[in-house]
């Protein structure tokens, strides 16, 4: 599906773009390809079951596989990175902030493959990102923002393209179809640190937002991270 011009939506099981196992609805997360000049940048990769509905899905949109350079990892849940082992044997350098870093290398129960009843492949990042830094890839300019809570590794990522703001947020906002929040059974899962993630992440303005699952926002996506931070702030304290 195409998002924008150049920028695709590739993965994602609760719209059908993939599809893992009967009636899943969160075993693949979405993932999003950005085609530069100088190759294509994936942001999440799902399960790893769903790897060839993927490239499949970019072939019909005449990207090609082979041209995936990096792959920018939101956070280290199974449904987002755990198809990360496959596109590193391909030669994708994987981006992630530390604790996500940290996380898929060991390919704990930080990763959840116990929730889906799959072995989480651990894998090592290439890269490594810090909060606040401004991230260049393929020449684009990138700004991290660390925002844990649903894990500690979450991540979204801000950019400007073809003149819309865009945040890549993963699961900071719950885009299940239902509920305000990521889901909270991770190990690393907490509502204190969540709650500050969100205040922070209510204050950031952007044009798009693409969830790590479900629908797409085009309109005023920061209205939907206050949604939630007032959630957070009445049913947490
Ligand atoms: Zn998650």
């Amino acid at each position: 599906m195409q998002v924008l011009k150049n920028l695709f939506q590739v993965g994602g099981d609760i719209n059908g773009i993939t599809f893992d196992l009967q009636d899943a609805l969160w075993n693949d997360g979405n993932s999003y390809i950005l085609k530069t000049e100088d190759g294509l940048i994936m942001f999440d990769c799902g399960c790893g079951d769903t790897m060839e509905q993927i490239f499949r899905n970019m072939q019909y949109w005449d990207l090609c596989p082979d041209d995936i350079k990096y792959c920018v990892l939101t956070h280290p849940h199974f449904d987002h990175a755990g198809g990360a082992h496959l596109l590193k044997k391909r030669g994708v350098k994987l981006v992630a902030i530390g604790e996500t870093a940290e996380a898929i290398a060991a390919g704990d129960e930080r990763c959840c493959g116990y929730l889906y009843h799959k072995v989480f492949t651990p894998v090592e990042a290439d890269r490594l990102v810090k909060d606040g830094e401004t991230l260049s890839l393929l020449g684009l300019e990138m700004e991290v923002m660390h925002l844990p809570g649903h894990s500690m590794g979450c991540t979204a990522f801000l950019f400007d393209w073809t003149g819309k703001r865009v945040v890549v947020s993963g699961d900071v906002i719950g885009t299940l179809l239902v509920g305000d929040f990521g889901w909270d059974g991770s190990i690393d899962f907490n509502k204190k640190i969540y709650i500050e993630s969100l205040r922070r992440f209510a204050k950031v303005d952007s044009d798009i937002m693409l969830p790590g699952h479900g629908m797409i926002y085009f309109h005023k996506p920061r209205r939907r991270v206050e949604q939630a931070l007032n959630s957070a702030l009445m049913q947490w304290r």
